[in-house]
């Protein structure tokens, strides 16, 4: 296993507790605390809860009241967070994504072998077995490669080589960090605080241990990442307020703080020999879809049952990616068109988003908003 994100620590758990030797290797050098405010719901729920994930979950939520959006004349507009999660059937939680993370850690069977700084460079497959070859030069052999190491797969790299043809830029960046402001904390209380304008967002939410979460986007015109992260965020968000100013101010050094491309993945196949592929290394949706946690669980677990359940890991790949390509697709397609209710780029378009925020109270139109928010089907 190739990766110990939300994809991996899924497939490893599930395979490990069915009786498979898994060795898990990590890039970084111990478990990830840098995260984001997600939305977790859709087939990811109900995965979580037939793997015994879903009371942890519950325990480790934020039980967030509204969204609210501001204007900058300071008019704002709220959106009560139970209407979301109702239009959601009740299957939606908050959860910061390393919580995500650390409830699946806490899940993981004794017997899985977790090795962190084990960057995984290249796959080298033969017919009987295959081999991940370590940054390190290090080499482990095994039956089956499975490769989550996330949207930037050096796995993918390995394997199919050039991956700009597998990127789906949206013209867009992301970041996210915590910092302390008490001040900031108490105003929020359990509101999730958001600027209205175009082409750029931030939000703001409160933390259990004191700190202040952001989270934010942008649009651009290239996507090449930026040489200073932190210069970049406070350039991109300048002029959005005197409290987002001072978050900016806050903003910490580039290597405490997360920060990339907004892009999805479509990768034609996603197994080739004893390789396979999950989670973002394939089905990058982006955070315009907001599955992209929940899917990462739902297509591991699909992925370990097959592994499980067939004899021979080609027809568990085939099954596999015949029944959760065509899941992953139709989200990928509901994350490009939600682009512009998520940043506005016109006036026109952010005029929209707010009649379509005015409206989300009421049953029918709002189960049709709730719906291009999240991503699901309206009026199932
Ligand atoms: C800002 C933002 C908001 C989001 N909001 C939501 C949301 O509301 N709801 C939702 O469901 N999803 C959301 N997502 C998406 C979600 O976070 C991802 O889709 C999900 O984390 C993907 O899980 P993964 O395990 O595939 O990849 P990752 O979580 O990225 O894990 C990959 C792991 O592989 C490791 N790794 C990388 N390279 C190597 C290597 N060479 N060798 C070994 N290990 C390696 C990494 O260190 C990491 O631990 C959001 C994403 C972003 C960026």
């Amino acid at each position: 296993m190739c990766g110990a994100g939300i994809s991996g620590l899924t497939v490893a758990g599930q395979l490990a507790s069915n009786g498979w030797e898994v060795t898990l290797l990590e890039a970084a050098p111990e478990r990830r605390t840098q995260g984001y405010m997600i939305d977790f719901f859709g087939p990811g729920f109900d995965a979580a809860e037939k793997i015994g994930l879903l009371d942890r979950l519950r325990k480790l939520h934020y039980p967030i009241s509204e969204a609210r959006f501001i204007r900058p004349n300071g008019r704002s507009r709220s959106v009560g967070y139970g209407i979301v999660a109702a239009n959601e059937g009740g299957k939606l939680l908050s959860l910061m994504r390393q919580d995500l993370e650390l409830a699946l850690f806490e899940l993981l069977p004794d017997n899985v072998d977790l090795r962190f700084s084990s960057a995984v460079v290249a796959v080298e497959d033969r017919t009987d077995y295959v081999t991940a070859v370590l940054a390190d030069g290090s080499r482990i052999s095994g039956d089956v490669v499975v490769a989550a190491d996330g949207i930037h797969s050096a796995v993918r790299h390995s394997v199919f080589g050039d991956q700009q043809s597998f990127e789906r830029q949206l013209g867009m960046h992301t970041c996210a960090y915590t910092f302390d402001s008490p001040r900031l904390h108490a105003m929020l209380g359990d509101a999730l605080v958001s600027t209205d304008v175009r082409d750029r967002m931030v939000g703001l939410y409160a933390l259990r241990d004191g700190s202040v979460a952001l989270f934010a986007a942008h649009r651009v015109d290239d996507p090449a990442l930026p040489a200073d992260s932190r210069e970049a965020i406070r350039e991109a968000y300048a002029g959005l307020g005197a409290d987002i100013d001072e978050a900016l101010a806050k903003c910490p050094d580039p290597e405490k703080l997360y920060y990339d491309q907004v892009a999805q993945i479509e990768l034609p196949v996603w197994s080739r020999g004893r390789v396979v592929f999950a989670g973002d290394a394939c089905q990058a949706v982006s955070l315009l879809a907001g599955q992209g946690a929940s899917l990462a669980i739902a297509g591991g677990v699909l992925l370990a049952e097959k592994l499980v359940s067939d004899s021979e890991p080609s027809a568990a790949f085939a099954e596999y990616e015949e029944e959760w390509m065509p899941v992953v697709a139709e989200k990928q397609l509901a994350g490009r068109r939600a682009a512009n209710g998520f940043l506005p780029h016109t006036a026109f378009q952010l005029w929209m988003r707010r009649a379509a925020l005015a409206v989300i109270h009421t049953p029918v139109l709002g189960k049709f908003v709730t719906s291009s928010i999240t991503g699901t089907k309206a009026l199932k």
